[in-house]
């Protein structure tokens, strides 16, 4: 895969969806509900969750070439060889999170910025860090257009977290290192949940590391496929 200097812009971004226009929105109904039944008898079952997804229009987050690929089941190219989740990994990381409003998140990532406006529609405090340029101002522009108010973007190596606005409820990692780096679990608070992908290449596993009194509860769920977790604690 090819790999990008942190902070850079690069060479294959795309437009997106064009949200001011808002095109197609009818035609996207039905696909869209489509996809949250899909979801359901895929297992997804927090009514939350199902909520969320059905609330934020997906094809405002993809290509504007894809636009008519954006309710279904599938992951997408969001350019400088980086991904949109599929929607089923997505629902399934935002059940696994078992988030509550007014919880403070920190998502490591912010990609297309998918994910955090769903944790955002659950009523949570998103603070979500990016460390290419172009998700991070794109992505940020298209979160403040639409109105996100409680999405706090950064751009920096988010393998170091982020400590001054620590210690997070929950943490949620969208891509994939060989083990969770140090500093998200020294910024992760007393009983809170850190989700992440974990493994090497295609051998990757989701991980729910829970903080307690007593130590650390790890435990591990389905094989998924996410792009590198590239910094200092990653790879
Ligand atoms: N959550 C995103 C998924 C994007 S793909 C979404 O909903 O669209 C993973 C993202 O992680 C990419 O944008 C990639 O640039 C970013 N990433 C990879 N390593 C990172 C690091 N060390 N710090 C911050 N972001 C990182």
């Amino acid at each position: 895969m090819r790999q990008y200097p942190f902070g850079r812009q690069c060479a294959d971004a795309r437009p997106r969806a064009n949200h001011t226009a808002r095109p197609n929105t009818a035609a996207l109904r039905i696909p869209h509900t489509r996809l949250i039944r899909r979801l359901q008898a895929r297992g997804i079952s927090d009514p939350h969750v199902l909520a969320a997804l059905h609330s934020v229009p997906r094809h405002l987050f993809v290509q504007e070439a894809l636009v008519s690929q954006a309710y279904e089941d599938v992951p997408l190219p969001i350019g400088c060889g980086q991904s949109i989740s599929q929607p089923y990994i997505v629902a399934l990381m935002s059940e696994l999170l078992q988030v509550k409003p007014g919880m403070r998140v920190l998502e490591i990532g912010t990609g297309s910025g998918y994910q955090a406006a769903v944790l955002a529609s659950m009523g949570c405090t998103v603070f979500t860090v990016e460390r290419l340029k172009e998700f991070y101002r794109n992505t940020g522009a298209l979160l403040r257009d639409l109105g996100f108010r409680s999405i706090y973007t950064h751009l920096r190596d988010g393998t170091l977290g982020l400590s001054e606005a620590a210690p997070f409820d929950r943490i949620m990692v969208t891509a994939c290192g060989p083990e969770i780096p140090g500093p998200l679990i020294d910024q992760l608070d007393e009983d809170g949940i850190l989700l992440a992908p974990v493994g090497l290449g295609a051998r990757q596993h989701l991980k729910r590391l829970r903080k307690t009194r007593n130590g650390l509860a790890t435990e591990e769920f389905d094989p998924v496929v996410f792009v590198d977790l590239i910094g200092e604690h990653g790879r």
